[in-house]
């Protein structure tokens, strides 16, 4: 089965490494005009030049997902640049623990939901208005395996993820007779910048970040961007308030 879509503009946010550059340069070779969305303007103004060397159209929003004002512009900005939204990817998020529950700290906590669970919200809050006025849409946001279980010395990322996927089915059953489909991806351990952090400095982290996954190694970052145009794609028009593990099996242990 090839994908299709019934859309046109996609928006991905943190599409300036990693997952979200990923996905964007899957919407762009699909023909989808796309709207790249980072805190960092260097890394999204490259991601832009990827899709336009691939030959697509594509459009730099600078954001921080935690901050309401901005997220409500690049709304604005995307209705006044592409005139609609059909698939929004709410991925922007982050990761800085070091140690158990009781060694975190007051700022980790308010950074670290911050940016996964406030800024999944606030993107949320600004686009489904937006896709009920057009008679619907998909949207995808990123959670985690740490948001399918337990996650030792990542316990505040763990409870930001699974607060996504909390997000993810309330909106998903609130808009489904709008013809709005809201589901989750839950990666395992993927090959980006945020693995490179917390398992390269440690070679032995690394090896047991592969063996954590019953196919033997870590993730890539074009199989969850598979992962998200299925979910955005006409061939899950049945399928909302569902959380995708894109895991290696890790999950089925
Ligand atoms: P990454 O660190 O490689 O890229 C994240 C991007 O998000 C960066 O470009 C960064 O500038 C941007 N960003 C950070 N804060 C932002 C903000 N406040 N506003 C806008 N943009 C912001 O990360 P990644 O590994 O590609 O992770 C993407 C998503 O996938 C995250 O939500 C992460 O929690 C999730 N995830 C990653 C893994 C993994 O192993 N890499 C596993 C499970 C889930």
């Amino acid at each position: 089965m090839s994908m299709t879509f019934s859309g046109q503009v996609a928006l991905v946010t943190g599409a300036g490494a990693g997952i979200g550059r990923a996905t964007a340069l899957a919407f762009a070779r699909q023909g989808l005009k796309v709207v790249v969305a980072d805190l960092d303007p260097v890394a999204g103004q490259s991601t832009v030049d990827l899709l336009h060397q691939a030959g697509g159209e594509a459009l730099f929003v600078a954001c921080d997902v935690t901050k309401d004002a901005e997220v409500r512009q690049l709304h604005e900005r995307v209705i006044e640049v592409y005139g609609r939204l059909d698939y929004a990817f709410n991925n922007a998020g982050i990761e800085i623990e070091k140690g158990r529950l009781a060694e975190g700290s007051e700022a980790e906590f308010d950074a670290i939901m911050g940016v996964n669970v406030k800024g999944v919200w606030l993107c949320m809050k600004y686009q489904l208005p937006l896709l009920v006025a057009q008679g619907g849409g998909a949207i995808v946001n990123t959670a985690s395996v740490a948001g399918l279980g337990a996650a030792p010395k990542m316990s505040i990322y763990a409870a930001s993820k699974h607060a996504v996927i909390g997000l993810t089915k309330s909106a998903a059953i609130e808009y489904a007779k709008k013809r709005i489909r809201v589901n989750a991806v839950c990666p395992a351990v993927i090959d980006t910048d945020m693995f490179r952090r917390a398992y390269e400095a440690d070679p032995r982290k690394a090896e047991f970040a592969a063996a954590m996954h019953p196919v033997g190694r870590i993730g890539k970052v074009d199989e969850v961007a598979s992962a998200v145009l299925y979910l955005c794609s006409d061939g899950a028009a049945f399928t909302t308030g569902h959380s995708l593990a894109v895991d290696g099996g890790a999950t089925a242990i």
